[in-house]
């Protein structure tokens, strides 16, 4: 074995026990990250790793792709990944059609063989020009049998590579947009979705919902693009407050949602306070039309999973509490303590 291949070999052995570990799927891009992590080949991306185990934090799938993407390649290289599956899977068909040739072309084998004995039987027994002309036309037909199944994989072929560059076209198009909200670069909410349903055995699991207020007045009056603009300042503000594995999405319009592993309702609510107070100290300013606004605010809702109870009513319960911040006059965290 050369070194080369010993030393990578070392480190595969050592992979697998940390995928097990830590209750990862065996899927390529897994392997990649987990070998890429014991060959320390990537100083970022074993200090994420180490990090988010050490805030015990659910490795979900879409955590997985998120560092598959952002240390161990570029767009690109994650389509090339894409596409060699889906090569493999098309190999798979196509070595199934040539098996098909090829059990064809050994039946066409015995049968020239048959006609190449007829032939000898033609000068031995003295056949007539009819039973030779039978013996031509199934020959012919043969030959079009042959060149029938050869046509049909070489058909698979074209079908095959026009299949790879449609896919090509379309993984660049939707694999970095399917995660991320496009105004405020947060996650979305079918980030958001994954990484709750994920992170529901995280025994104290706490959530805030964020809803800006009166965001409609700011429209109507300073205009869509401000509000766009305050939407964005209020995401940043929102992420730059997460600590300790918290993570903060946009849930959707004017409305945002953090997820806190391993926070109580007391340490989340101080969160949420921190938070609030940070989106009032904004100021954005819309530099064409020299508007500027100061008064930005939010209310909050926060809640911690209690035993027995579902995503959905975690969900419900920081919904209604936002609503009740809204009710006593907005620019508060509920619950008070
Ligand atoms: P409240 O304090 O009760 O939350 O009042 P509000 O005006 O913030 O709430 P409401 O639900 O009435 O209005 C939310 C508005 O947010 C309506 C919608 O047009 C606007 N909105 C949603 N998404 C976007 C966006 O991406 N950009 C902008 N500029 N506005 C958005
Ligand atoms: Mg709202
Ligand atoms: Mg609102």
């Amino acid at each position: 074995m050369s070194k080369e291949l010993e030393t990578s070999f070392a480190t595969l052995k050592q992979t697998i026990p940390l995928l097990l570990k830590h209750n990862i799927p065996a899927i390529p891009t897994n392997y990649a990250i987990w070998y890429t992590y014991v060959s320390n080949d990537s100083p970022e991306l074993n200090a994420t790793i180490d990090a988010t185990i050490e805030n015990q934090q659910v490795i979900s799938e879409v955590k997985a792709k998120e560092w598959y993407r952002n240390y161990l390649a570029d767009s690109q290289e994650v389509n090339a990944w894409q596409l060699r599956q889906t090569l493999e899977a098309m190999l798979i068909e196509l070595s199934q059609n040539v098996s098909d040739t090829r059990s064809d072309t050994q039946s066409f084998n015995r049968s020239m063989d048959g006609c190449l004995e007829d032939l000898n039987k033609v000068e031995k027994e003295g056949w007539s020009l009819e039973e030779v002309m039978g013996l031509v036309r199934n020959m012919v037909k043969e030959t079009q049998q042959i060149r029938q199944s050869t046509l049909g994989f070489n058909a698979s072929l074209a079908t095959a590579e026009k299949e790879i560059s449609r896919l090509r076209v379309q993984l660049q198009e939707t694999e970095k947009d399917a995660y991320y909200d496009a105004l405020t670069g947060l996650r979305n909410r079918r980030y958001f979705d994954a990484e709750f349903a994920a992170n529901l055995k995280n025994e104290t699991l706490s959530l805030i919902m964020v809803d800006v207020d009166h965001f409609k007045k700011i429209n109507d009056c300073f205009g869509h693009l401000m509000g766009d603009i305050v939407l964005k300042a209020v995401a940043k503000k929102l992420k730059a407050h997460c600590r300790e594995g918290a993570d903060a999405f946009r849930f959707g319009g004017e409305e945002f949602v953090i997820l806190l592993p391993n926070t109580n309702l007391a340490q989340a609510r101080h969160r949420a306070d921190v938070m609030r107070r940070a989106i009032e100290k904004i100021t954005v300013v819309n530099k064409r039309t020299n508007d500027s606004l100061n008064d930005i605010t939010a209310s909050f809702g926060v809640a911690q999973l209690q035993p027995n109870q579902s995503g959905k009513q975690l969900l419900e319960t920081a919904d209604k509490l936002m609503y009740e911040a809204k009710r006593l006059g907005r620019n508060r965290v509920m619950p008070v303590c």
